[in-house]
């Protein structure tokens, strides 16, 4: 890839690098690298932004990304075929907190430090983040969250004026949005928009179930629960069809809130970034839920923009990660003096030659009671994943050619050995750049209110 001198020098100081092979390992290893033409003209300059995140959705289970059991997701496919949309976006974590941390501060887990449940410092305020930027840049911004792992006391409020949780999922947050823009909205504004909709417990109503033809009534064990007891595939698929459901259930709840940007005259001045922070997996590796593993079926996240200025398009090979989210909704509103690392997708937005890239992931569950398998990070690339389980000195390798849902671990194959040699050269330049992530464990009320959330979507048990 033929990158600027002056976007490796860019590059370089963001790394902290100065010799020129650190350079040329520099333009090797940054994860959707521009093309060394210039950024493209702010597709958007000044507009609103809305950025949605649907917790949990697993690209494989969006129509727009190839889902074809069940009709999921139709008002995000209708949001699609106007977008750029990014088919093989991965992100840098397999659970809510460390995601949201890359999506917000364009920083690795390996920087940032929040990888384990433990890690519940508060990010300090002075680490750049998206709300940051856009509010010194005269945005408005306002958050309606499902909380819990994106709770104001991790420092996701950070930057923002209005930040508030009514509730876990999207239809809880509808109406306090909807004053919000009523009362309170100025423009330019930022809007982050977060449900636990596709997170367990599986939430349908009535119109769900009769629009999926769902079973009368959803299992009365939970799925984490019944994968404990049962490692079944066959029987798992009714898990499936109620992930499906509460999908369907978020999906309305996008629609909503989209219809009333529309009524509200704003979709000729606004930008929407639709993603979500990591899958969800139903025993195809053994397990269920998400946060212990780094599989396909936890990485693999639907991605888009859409906007005025964006012609819609579908990019295939090109690798982006959580990181890239910020700075690319920077690039497109014409914020290029910021502080934010991570690479910026605008110029493959704007119709430039993809990169392919790769991502890095991690996440850490605690091998007590079988819980996890430890600290976890992986590799992904344009045709291979390499996973480590540092704490276990295992690997694996598979060729995601011919093994894309990575069910054939190639194991100590000689083919893994230039990708773990990739990994440390990478982790070589991300050091960490946050204070301590972790915090001691305390029973203050705090503390002991965060873990009755947690048991309630299921973390803790
Ligand atoms: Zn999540």
């Amino acid at each position: 890839m033929a990158l600027s001198i002056a976007l490796l020098r860019t590059m370089a100081a963001r790394l902290g690098l100065a010799a020129p092979i650190q350079l040329v390992a520099a333009s090797l290893l940054v994860s959707g690298c521009n093309t060394g033409v210039s950024p493209p003209d702010p597709a958007c300059p000044g507009c609103n932004v809305v950025l949605i995140s649907m917790d949990t959705l697993r690209a494989d289970h969006v129509g727009t990304y190839g889902y074809g059991l069940r009709n999921t997701t139709p008002n995000i496919d209708a949001l699609a075929t106007e977008s750029v949309l990014f088919e093989n976006a991965i992100s840098q974590s397999s659970w809510t907190r460390p995601a949201h941390m890359s999506i917000f501060t364009g920083l690795y887990p390996s920087e940032h430090g929040y990888k384990a449940l433990r890690d519940r410092a508060r990010l300090p305020s002075e680490v750049p983040t998206l709300a940051g930027v856009l509010g010194k840049s005269g945005y408005q911004t306002a958050a309606f969250t499902g909380g819990v792992n994106v709770a104001a006391a991790f420092g996701f409020d950070n930057g923002f004026e209005t930040y508030r949780t009514n509730g876990k999922y999207f239809r809880d947050n509808l109406e306090d949005t909807k004053f919000w823009f009523e009362q309170e909205m100025s423009e330019p504004f930022f809007l982050f928009w977060h449900g636990y909709d596709a997170h367990t417990p599986y939430l349908t109503d009535p119109v769900d179930r009769l629009s999926l033809e769902l079973a009368e009534s959803p299992p009365k064990r939970g799925l984490r629960s019944f994968c404990q007891k049962m490692r079944d595939s066959p029987r798992v698929r009714r898990y499936k069809a109620e992930y499906d459901g509460a999908i369907h259930r978020g999906d309305r709840y996008v629609g909503k809130l989209v219809a009333y940007l529309k009524e509200r005259g704003l979709l000729d001045r606004t930008l929407i970034v639709f993603l979500s922070d990591h899958g969800e997996e139903f025993l195809e590796h053994d397990r269920c839920f998400h946060l212990t593993t780094l599989y396909r079926e936890v990485l693999h996240v639907p991605l888009l923009f859409v906007g005025p200025g964006i012609e819609p398009r579908r990019i295939p090979d090109t690798i982006p990660g959580s990181v890239t989210v910020a700075p690319t909704i920077l690039d497109l509103v014409g914020i290029r003096d910021h502080a934010l690392p991570g690479p910026s997708l605008a110029q493959f937005i704007a119709g430039g030659r993809s990169d392919v890239g790769l991502a890095v992931s991690e996440t850490e569950r605690s091998e007590e009671h079988g819980q996890g398998k430890g600290h976890v990070r992986s590799l992904t690339t344009a045709d291979a994943k390499y996973i480590e389980w540092t704490t276990r000195d295992e690997t694996a390798y598979f060729d995601s050619t011919n093994d894309p849902n990575e069910t054939n671990p190639l194991g100590d194959s000689a083919d893994a050995k230039p990708l773990a040699k990739q990994l440390a050269t990478w982790l070589e330049l991300h050091p960490r750049r946050v204070g301590d992530a972790g915090k001691a464990a305390a029973a203050t009320p705090e503390d002991k209110e965060l873990e009755s959330q947690l048991r309630s979507l299921g973390y803790m048990d």
